[in-house]
């Protein structure tokens, strides 16, 4: 599971910071934006969000396209993928039924289907 030291994100925003949205969560309050698990970029995280890993679930998606099953993930990335789907109350099973419309649907965009 990703771990993060997240010490300077426990610091108390200065005032000229206004409370922003996490993108994962949707929470308003303190937050930082920081690289993603899902790919070359960043999200805004509140700071339960980043500690425990968890990532935008249309993020995490699109990262798996052309995946089957967890078996095709690699180990660094599971603990995210786990944390996302218990913050999200969604199964496995879900997220492998997401992950093969949004493959195909790809697919077909790209007229290999
Ligand atoms: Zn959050």
């Amino acid at each position: 599971m990703k771990t993060i030291n997240a010490s300077w994100l426990l610091k108390e925003p200065s005032p000229e910071e206004p409370p922003q949205k996490c993108e994962v969560c949707g929470k308003i309050g303190p937050t930082r934006v920081a690289s993603s698990a899902t790919g070359a970029t960043s999200f805004r995280y509140c700071v339960p969000c980043l500690t425990k890993g968890r990532e935008p679930y249309g993020a995490l998606v699109a990262s798996l396209i052309g995946m089957e099953s967890m078996k095709d993930v690699a180990d660094w990335y599971k603990g995210s993928i786990i944390a996302t789907l218990k913050a999200e109350g969604k199964t496995q099973e879900e997220l492998w039924k997401n992950v093969e419309a949004i493959t195909s649907a790809y697919a077909k965009a790209k007229g290999w289907l």
